[in-house]
């Protein structure tokens, strides 16, 4: 039977040395870090999100400023906010929550951040750099998370066989990217994979990042893999992952449980990237 592997309490030791930094910031910058968070709109899920990142903030001694747009604001609106943020010597970070409004370019508002206080990491410049294998980029939250979470259990990455199901630009691309810098192979699949149980079963290290509930089952994954579930999938009866946790559970080594695995350690991720960016790191 799997570890599970602890997000929450991974998350809480991070947090813990995000408010040291935060602390020793602001002892010798006379300001507190600070996190501007941009929403625009009244999605409820979006509230939720933006309010959670808010209080973990507090928790780490970062100042938040949430801007608050209407849903029918323009473009040209958001990226203004976005540019007087940028110009803002007191925000180290600025956050844009997705999804935006549809009338709106989500491309050209994160291209608008500037790339040092691109808190997400979703601008093309940090993305680059990751591409690249090039320091001093901005690493997207969940895919750093998932890489804390794999290291975490002090399995070897070197030489093993990394499966990513999944090709977002902020999950699994990048998540395939640092698994790669990390040395593992590295295969992602998608929804046009053909025999997509086949290859996770050669997995040593499966990443489940679809959206899809319980897609993963026990007879899809290795014995003795690692299993790293980003998906967030609500229904009536709660929250779910991409995997079938109860019956992988049985045949993985380490396996992260959804909710308490991949979310915590985004958003304990977000408030790293922003004292990262406070401190010119
Ligand atoms: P996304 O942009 O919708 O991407 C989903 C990916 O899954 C796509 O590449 C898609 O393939 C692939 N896919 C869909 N159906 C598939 C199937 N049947 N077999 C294999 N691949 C399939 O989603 P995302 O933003 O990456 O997020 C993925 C999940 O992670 C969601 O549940 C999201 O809520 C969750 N998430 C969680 C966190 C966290 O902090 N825990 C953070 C971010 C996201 P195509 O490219 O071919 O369409």
């Amino acid at each position: 039977m799997a570890e599970i592997i602890d997000g929450k309490a991974l998350a809480a030791q991070v947090r813990s040395g995000v408010r040291e930094r935060a602390l020793c910031f602001e002892q010798n910058n006379g300001r507190k870090v600070g996190l501007a968070v941009v929403r625009v709109g009244d999605d409820p899920a979006s509230d939720i999100y933006v309010r959670n990142k808010i209080k973990a903030c507090e928790e780490c001694d970062i100042r938040s400023v949430a801007v608050v747009l209407n849903g029918d604001a323009t473009q040209t609106d958001v990226i203004a906010v976005v540019e007087k943020l940028n110009a803002d010597n007191d925000i180290d970070g600025i956050l844009v929550q997705l999804p935006l409004p549809k009338h709106i370019d989500e491309r050209a508002v994160l291209a608008a951040i500037s790339p040092k206080k691109d808190a997400d990491g979703f601008h093309a410049v940090n993305a680059g750099k990751l591409f690249l294998g090039e320091d001093g980029g901005v690493v997207a939250c969940t895919p750093r998370g998932i890489m804390e979470l794999i290291k975490s259990t002090g399995v070897d990455i070197c030489g093993k066989h990394a499966v990513v199901i999944g090709r977002s630009n902020i999950v699994g691309k990048p998540i395939a990217a640092l698994l790669l810098a990390a040395d593992a192979t590295v295969t992602v699949c998608h929804s046009k994979t053909e025999n997509l149980a086949q290859i996770t079963r050669t997995a040593d290290i499966l990443v489940a990042a679809v959206g899809k509930k319980h897609l993963v089952t026990a007879d899809m994954v290795k014995r003795g893999a690692v299993v790293i579930d980003v998906g967030m999938n609500r229904d009536d009866s709660g929250l779910h992952g991409d995997v079938d946790f109860d019956n992988v559970k049985e045949v993985a080594s380490y396996i992260t449980p959804v909710p308490g695995g991949v979310g915590p350690m985004t958003v304990a991720m977000l408030l790293m990237n922003t004292v990262d960016g406070a401190c010119g790191e």
